[in-house]
């Protein structure tokens, strides 16, 4: 059964040599049971630990079954100790933290025996020894013999060939040690066991062989056994590998864990700190960009995909102006010259070589074609013309007021320039229209709307009056249509200008008087009227003025509308909305006109002085005579009237000479107003949702990308998307901010990790112990350390979820703080993904720090792990 050959075992430690088996040779039967006495220190433990594959032989051979253990592997020594051998130890050396049953069970989950049947069996083994009624006790609930009763039940339950018990009654009393070895001998009956005591009396009462040591080395053998006829090298099946399943070693480190919950607690709350750190910079991250993206959809309504006549590549230009900075060539100090920098040219150079021109007419048609698409994805396309719409008050019993385009800084005077140049507010309050143009899709109008009184305007003939959120008019616009008096502002100027503080009073005005406004609607060549065969601007003559607008379109308000959206450039200060219609009117109107249908019937004569249009040719020849004139002028000789009349006439002139017009045919048409319905100057596109913006950026690329495949660079479309540049820039902003913070915290996580790592090389210390005892029961290496893998997995994964679980605490408080400095409510958001991510990213981390502790504890000896207290 069990042979050992000239066995050597040899300490050495601190270059001290301890020969514990001097070449020991010694077979034991199928079914014995053996004592070994002998004094202590030699050599009974290791001959035990090396019977039992805990401890390796240095010399000689160990048979077992006839089979050499020579060329064992480490896996072979675990099935061996696992199936083969049981141990009993005299400090039982059960596990402290796990029950009676499961350190019963221990074993056979080692071995891969399933749930129910190890359940049965460790039941069953535990009532052999007398303890059927004490499963769910833990160790240090029993008496000694009890807790030496599970040992035996423990080495027995998988049901082993071989017993080795070292001084099994050595820590108990006569009477308990008896019902030890009372068992031990029923044990023995269908097995071998060796037993480890110091008294004699119990070796001689209960044993069948008695073999004394003395420093190594067998002096006395009661019944010798050469080991019977040679067994045959026994080849059997070969058992398949054991292993400890990811879940046993889960529910062992469990239930370690359990036993110091305070630490646990404490080391995986240290953990969480970066958790926490990185969650709620993602929380805010996610929630700053889910706003945006909120801002953007509700904004997509009214900041269309623009497409206008002309468009300035700003970035190019921006570009160019920090180049003229920096300057292109270095001049030293020491030339005593200074240089010209011709930063003006190159300005409007860059200015003028980035404008792009867009084929407004081609791209017109290709969108209202057929093969386009684009109406799959556009609320509202919306086309506006140059001409401009003027608009006067009704009421002209008391003058003539005109309430577009707003000449509300004309009256302010000086005022004007000195705010238009210094502050940029001024210049964007004076872009704001007060006329806007309403969409021509009710469900977007509607969206940007509600009606306060009277309905939304339908017609040509109909407008409305558009207030703010807060039921407001700005000043501005109630000075622009007339409401307020505007003979008041160059009062007003003048006291602001003499350092005056202006009193303003604040004005009401009831539905009705805003529903009873009318305005009167002129085209630009509404203001030119024949006159001696040419026609003449009658802007400035009073009485033409009053008989036009008597007679003028009449336009209404039929509304009051207010908007529901801060975007919208009406909300800031209110104004009149007015429908395409009108539009369509106007153009119609100035088409219609007679001077228009003069002025395109005779494209060589300018109408409106009478004079031809010079050609092309002749303007050139103009040009080089003219620049001829001007050196013969010897400008130092004329006094200062004399110049300043000279260059007003150069202004004037333009360098034309006298007979011919100083207009082009263009410029005319332009200054009529005229309009051509198929080239607008601006073409808005208003996607139906975020969806479709891309969508419609896609077909305006592709209408793109077909037009330059033809060769016909001049159509390609330049177009501005403001929200998607605004955004992108913002985005680009919170994750580069984002980025950087969690770099920063994620330090925080590395630092945790190292504190875990070292915690759990604290927790393999404590239970050094613990990993003698799995490796005497069978566990392998790999097993080891893959219960302290399971614990710093516990751990980390603990870790992960206080550290979610407590931003979500702290976002309440966050957003709660955030809701109350900017309206936004709960914008701090974590999304499932991310929190899910983290906590696997703690699991991960805190699994790294643990492998060098985790692999301490595989490595350790069993021996010395058993050894230690
Ligand atoms: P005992 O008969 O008391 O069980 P042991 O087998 O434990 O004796 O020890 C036999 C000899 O080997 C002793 O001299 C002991 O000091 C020595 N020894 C045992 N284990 C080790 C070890 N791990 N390292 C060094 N010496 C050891
Ligand atoms: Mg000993």
């Amino acid at each position: 059964m069990l042979k050992l050959e000239n066995i050597v075992k040899i300490y050495s430690t601190g270059g001290e040599t301890v020969r514990a088996l001097d070449s020991m040779s010694v077979a034991f039967r199928e079914n014995e049971f053996v004592s070994i006495l002998g004094p202590s220190g030699c050599g009974k433990t290791t001959l035990l630990n090396i019977i039992g594959g805990l401890d390796r032989y240095t010399e000689g051979d160990l048979k077992v079954s006839g089979r050499s253990t020579e060329k064992f592997t480490d896996t072979d020594w675990d099935i061996y100790r696992n199936t083969t051998i049981g141990f009993v130890f005299q400090q039982y050396n059960l596990i402290p933290h796990q029950t009676v049953l499961a350190n019963v069970e221990l074993a056979l989950t080692l071995s891969g025996v399933s749930k129910s049947e190890r359940k049965r069996r460790a039941v069953e083994a535990l009532e052999k020894v007398g303890l059927g009624d004490q499963l769910k006790k833990k160790p240090n609930q029993l008496s000694g013999g009890q807790a030496q009763r599970v040992a035996i039940a423990r080495s027995l339950v998988n049901n082993p060939k071989i017993l080795l018990a070292d001084e099994p009654t050595g820590a108990l009393d006569t009477e308990t040690g008896k019902a030890v070895m009372d068992i031990l001998r029923e044990v023995a009956k269908d097995r071998l066991v060796i037993m480890v005591t110091h008294n004699p009396d119990l070796a001689n009462e209960y044993s069948t062989r008695i073999i004394n040591l003395l420093d190594g080395r067998i002096i006395s053998d009661s019944d010798p056994y050469d080991g019977g006829i040679p067994e045959p090298e026994n080849k059997t099946k070969k058992k398949k590998k054991i292993s400890m399943s990811l879940f046993t070693a889960l529910s062992l480190s469990l239930t370690n864990l359990m036993t110091k919950k305070g630490r646990t607690i404490l080391t995986a709350f240290a953990g969480s700190i970066g958790i926490i750190g990185i969650a709620l910079i993602m929380s805010m991250s996610n929630g700053v960009q889910n706003y945006i993206d909120g801002v953007e959809k509700d904004t997509l309504s009214n900041y269309p995909v623009q497409i206008t006549e002309t468009t300035m590549d700003i970035s190019a230009f921006f570009k160019a102006s920090q180049d003229i900075r920096e300057g292109s060539t270095k001049h030293p100090d020491n030339e005593d010259k200074v240089y010209s920098n011709p930063i003006m040219f190159t300005m409007l150079n860059s200015m003028t070589s980035e404008m792009q021109s867009n084929d407004m007419g081609a791209f017109k048609k290709y969108i209202e074609s057929d093969e386009c698409d684009i109406g799959k994805y556009a609320g509202d396309i919306q086309y506006m013309y140059s001409t401009t719409l003027n608009a006067y008050r009704s009421d002209i019993e008391n003058g003539i007021c005109k309430v577009n385009p707003s000449t509300v800084f004309d009256d302010m005077g000086m005022m004007n320039q000195v705010m238009a140049e210094s502050n940029s507010m001024i210049s964007g309050m004076s872009d704001a229209n007060i006329w806007n143009l309403l969409n021509s899709n009710e469900e977007i109008v509607k969206a940007q709307y509600e009606v306060l009184s009277g309905r939304f305007p339908e017609k040509a003939d109909e407008v409305v009056m558009i207030v703010t959120e807060n039921n407001e008019i700005s000043d501005y616009t109630l000075y622009t249509l007339g409401m307020l008096d505007r003979s008041d502002i160059p009062k007003m100027m003048e006291k602001l200008m003499s350092g005056e503080v202006v009193e303003t009073a604040d004005s009401e005005y009831s539905y009705d008087d805003i529903l009873s406004l009318k305005f009167r609607i002129v085209a630009d060549s509404d203001y030119y009227a024949e006159e001696n065969g040419v026609w003449a601007d009658k802007r400035e003559d009073e009485e033409y003025m009053k008989t036009l607008l008597e007679d003028a379109y009449e336009v209404s308000v039929v509304g009051i509308i207010k908007t529901t959206d801060k975007s919208l450039s009406a909300a800031q200060g209110g104004g009149i909305g007015y429908t395409a219609e009108l539009v369509d009117y106007l153009i119609d109107r100035v088409n219609d006109s007679e001077v228009v249908a003069l002025q395109k019937n005779d494209p060589d004569t300018d109408v409106l002085t009478g004079l031809p249009f010079m050609s092309e040719d002749a303007k050139a020849d103009a040009s080089a005579s003219s620049a001829n004139a001007g050196m013969d002028i010897d400008y130092s000789s004329l006094s200062p009237e004399e110049l300043a009349a000279l260059s007003a006439q150069a202004e004037t002139l333009d360098q034309t000479p006298s007979g011919f017009s100083k207009s082009t045919y263009q410029n005319n048409l332009r200054l009529l107003g005229c309009t051509d319905r198929d080239h607008p100057s601006v073409i808005n596109i208003y996607p139906k949702d975020f969806e479709a913006k891309e969508e419609i950026i896609e077909i305006i690329k592709k209408y793109n990308q077909e037009m330059s495949d033809k060769g016909e660079d001049d159509k390609v479309i330049n177009y501005t998307d403001y929200i998607g540049m605004l955004i992108s820039s913002i985005t680009t902003i919170v994750n580069v901010i984002s980025y950087v913070l969690i770099a920063f915290v994620a330090i925080s996580l590395i630092v945790s990790s190292i504190m875990i790592g070292i915690i759990t090389y604290i927790s393999v210390l404590e239970r050094t112990k613990e990993i003698g005892i799995l490796r005497s029961i069978g566990a392998s290496k790999k097993d080891i350390s893959r219960v302290f893998n399971a614990e710093t997995i516990i751990i980390g994964f603990v870790a992960g979820l206080i550290g979610i679980g407590i931003t979500l605490l702290l976002l309440i408080p966050i957003n709660a703080i955030i809701y109350s400095l900017s309206d936004i409510e709960n914008i701090a958001a974590l999304p499932t993904i991310g929190g899910i991510i983290l906590v696997v990213i703690s699991v991960l981390l805190t699994l790294i720090a643990g492998i060098i502790p985790s692999r301490v504890a595989a490595n350790k000896d069993p021996v010395i792990a058993l050894r230690t207290e």
